[in-house]
């Protein structure tokens, strides 16, 4: 059966109409391991903590999650908001990979199916974390969504670096083994749960807790009408999150490498990129002004219960 109300979507990796409600999330016995070997390394990390091995948590984290996961994965791979020559966007998303939250396709199309559930009128509690936090923990760290009519995705056509991809994708976990020789090398056992074990566990727990509250509650100053799930800004997170937790932000304007675009909003992957394009390392990075415009997309007073949607009946 198809979905009478399917929503006009713009990413061409996502065909088909599809029922984003219907489904059942079930446990992921490989991915839930990896989580719990994680957070046994880095709880027995705090009995071995010495200032070597929290400095590499630091730094090791502050490269994966900027460089990596957020200007790599998010705002290159998937959004494809700048380009730049092949082998960076292969190292960046290879940094991304060591994120922990998998390889370059399934990132695709973990995101692409939560995108698109996201902006039908309605879709199931697992894409809109809208169950209690300890439970949506669980769902989003241990499990995964069939849903029992998906759309279809495709994340690999027309990637920069298929074949590496491909491999990336195929041993995600396996890339943080030799990161954790060599630190196991260089520092002992502390820099190898710091580096790894600690890094993983806090990035992964930190990218829930961000889209946990990016879907749930902040403050914001778009809306979009029609959609099941929309996004806020978790304040004073810009610097931590690298400008990911501007997340009403990104909802409005998926295809914006600018991520923090009103004052106060701290976006340190944003300054990068900047500093990157003056050296002529990445290009064509485009903002708000340069997307199509999307009649969906209202002011946050236009959101129901508002003066707006009250007077005007729009976004109702
Ligand atoms: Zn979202
Ligand atoms: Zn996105």
């Amino acid at each position: 059966m198809t979905n009478p109300s399917f929503q006009p979507y713009d990413n061409p990796r996502v065909t088909g109409g599809a029922d984003p409600c219907r489904g059942r999330v079930r446990w992921s016995p490989g991915q839930s391991l990896f989580v719990c070997i994680m957070y046994g390394g880095a709880i027995t990390g705090l009995v071995f903590a010495t200032p070597g091995a929290v400095a590499l948590f630091l730094a090791s984290s502050a490269i994966t999650l900027c460089l990596g996961h957020s200007l790599g994965m998010h705002r290159r791979l998937i959004h494809k908001s700048y380009t730049c020559p092949k082998r960076l966007e292969a190292m960046l998303v290879y940094l991304g990979t060591l994120v922990g939250m998998g390889g370059p396709y399934t990132m695709t199309h973990t995101h692409d199916l939560r995108d698109w559930a996201q902006r039908q009128p309605a879709c199931h509690d697992f894409f809109a974390h809208r169950q209690p936090m300890l439970k949506d923990w669980w769902w989003q760290l241990h499990c995964r969504i069939e849903l029992d009519e998906p759309p279809q995705i495709d994340s690999k056509t027309g990637v920069a670096n298929p074949h590496f991809y491909q491999w990336l994708n195929d041993y995600a976990r396996v890339q943080q083994i030799p990161w954790a020789m060599l630190f196991f090398v260089i520092g002992g056992l502390p820099w190898l749960l710091w580096g790894v074990c600690m890094r993983v566990a806090v990035s992964l727990t930190g990218h829930w807790l961000v889209g946990y509250f990016a879907h749930n509650q902040g403050g914001r100053h778009f809306y979009i009408a029609g959609a099941a799930v929309q996004g806020f800004d978790v304040r004073g997170c810009g610097l931590i999150t690298f400008g990911e937790c501007w997340h009403n932000n990104h909802h409005a304007y998926p295809g914006s490498a600018k991520l923090g675009l009103f004052p106060g909003q701290a976006d340190p992957g944003w300054w990068v990129l900047v500093w990157a394009a003056r050296r002529g390392w990445v290009k064509d990075i485009r903002l708000p002004k340069d997307l199509p415009p999307r009649p969906e997309l209202m002011p946050a007073a236009c959101a129901p219960g508002s003066y707006c949607a009250a007077s005007t009946g729009r976004g109702v």
